[in-house]
């Protein structure tokens, strides 16, 4: 989804976490990218220079509590997610759903799509389509409901001529049981006057919760033309972009809805009734500037970390045994190491970490405690200066085996690498350079 849009600011991303230096010269590059990328994915123009306008201003005059390239990347992620679209929640209760929107746009294959989303989500729904003209349209839904195990209505027994309102109040009826009602309309070719009455009718008889307009992500930034008059005509309570996975202008579609009332609930990614996401900017823009599940990531820590974790001596570039045993004790807080490192930025830190690393366990800390106590003040700063020698004396003093001396030094080392690969590392992480492990993303905000 939106690959091309994803790897050009990827790129900048890379590009400014490599610069030598953030100064005008290197903000004025990667905005221009930037603006290449965003134009190219059919975002309009006032938008974008707004966008760069801000980059630029808070790059290089707001004050840091990151370092520059820190800074320059949060600053772009927050005015990525300014222009992205705001997100709408659908709550995950009782209610009416509508869909609306042109023809061909993906409604009837959406309805299945969030039948499919609710019905994962351990509600019971129901389907109910008012499209009469199509009759296709009706045999298509049901069949897809019926593999769902959906229950699916159309008003195929009343008397002929039954009208769109008649349909969707039986179905209402019918359903009555059933914790969410999804109601497929039927759609014109362009916004007619004729349509327009219809979907106002069933809004008035039947007072759907919530009335979700339909967008196909390949009209661009035209979609705030349709949002507004839709928007006009019932009132949207929340938009589904569909088909964003087969066209290159779904961030042009994302950007024009957030220029009105409206907000994104939902997006499509391809044809199958899985193939439906929760919108969230926040998670949206971090997977398009590969930076992980910043969120998710960011939330982690704080949950769990204080800023005693924090140690000041890692910020001066040192690294000893002391501190392996607080990083060590902080990230088990966390919970799972493995998982941690693969939500990090660019997908972890460049560096190949030891499986047994993942495995810091309650036991594994208390044996390493037990070792450094036996360990001399100069052995804990320096842990270099530990021979074979030395190594056979602390496993004697602290009552452990040669080995889990070894082990105990094996991940020092390792750990070291890692932070400073972080501090000086080429094609690594340089935007985090001596930043712990910790601090780094509590800097991340
Ligand atoms: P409606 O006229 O608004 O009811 O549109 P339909 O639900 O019949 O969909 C029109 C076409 O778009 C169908 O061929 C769908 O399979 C396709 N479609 C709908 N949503 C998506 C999507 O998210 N991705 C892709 N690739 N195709 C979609
Ligand atoms: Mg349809």
């Amino acid at each position: 989804m939106l690959d091309k849009l994803s790897d050009s600011l990827k790129e900048a991303v890379r590009k400014i976490a490599m610069a030598n230096k953030i100064d005008k010269h290197t903000v004025d590059e990667i905005v221009r990218d930037i603006q290449r990328a965003l134009i190219q994915a059919d975002v309009k123009i006032s938008l974008v220079k707004v966008l760069s306008e801000r980059i630029r201003e808070r790059s290089l005059k707001e004050k840091m509590v990151l370092n520059p390239r820190e800074h320059v990347i949060k600053v772009v992620y927050e005015e990525l997610m300014n222009i992205l679209g705001k997100a709408i929640d659908v709550p995950l209760t009782a209610q009416k759903i509508m869909m609306v929107g042109l023809h061909g746009t993906g409604k009837t294959s959406t309805c299945a799509k969030l039948a499919r989303y609710f019905q994962k989500k351990g509600l019971k729904p129901a389907v109910i389509c008012a499209d009469v003209y199509r009759p296709a349209a009706s045999d298509q839904l049901r069949q897809l409901c019926d593999k769902m195990g959906v229950p699916f209505y159309d008003g195929a027994e009343l008397p002929e001529g039954k009208s769109v309102v008649g349909i969707v109040e039986a179905g209402v009826k019918e359903f009555d049981k059933h914790d969410v009602k999804i109601i497929d309309t039927a759609g014109r070719h362009a916004l007619e006057e004729e349509m327009i009455e219809e979907i106002r009718a069933i809004r008035k008889e039947v007072a759907p919760e919530q009335r979700i307009l339909v967008l196909d992500a390949s009209i661009g930034q035209q979609a705030s033309v349709q949002a507004r008059a839709f928007d006009d005509a019932i009132g949207i309570t929340g938009i589904i972009i569909t088909k964003m996975d087969g066209t290159a202008k779904g961030g042009g579609a994302l950007s024009a809805v957030s220029e009105t009332n409206s907000g994104i609930a939902f997006v499509g990614t391809g044809e199958t009734v899985n193939d439906l996401e929760k919108f969230e900017s926040d998670r949206f823009v971090s997977r398009l500037l590969g930076m992980g599940d910043i969120k998710s990531l960011i939330e982690m820590a704080e949950e769990s970390l204080t800023e005693e974790d924090i140690d000041a001596d890692i910020l001066k570039g040192k690294f000893t045994l002391n501190d392996l045993y607080n990083q060590l004790e902080a990230l088990k807080k966390m919970g799972p190491f493995k998982k941690l490192m693969e939500m990090l930025p660019l997908g972890g830190l460049g560096v190949n970490i030891d499986d047994s690393m993942y495995q810091v366990t309650e036991d594994k800390l208390k044996a390493f405690k037990v070792i450094m106590d036996s360990m001399t003040k100069d052995e804990r700063n320096e842990p270099k200066i530990i021979d074979g020698s030395r190594v056979k004396r602390i496993a004697r003093g602290s009552g452990t085996t040669t080995a889990e001396v070894s082990e105990l030094i094996k991940y020092h080392k390792m750990m070291q690498k890692m932070m400073k690969s972080m501090s000086s590392g080429r094609g690594k992480m340089p935007m985090m350079k001596g930043m712990p492990l910790a601090k780094m993303m509590k800097g991340l905000k």
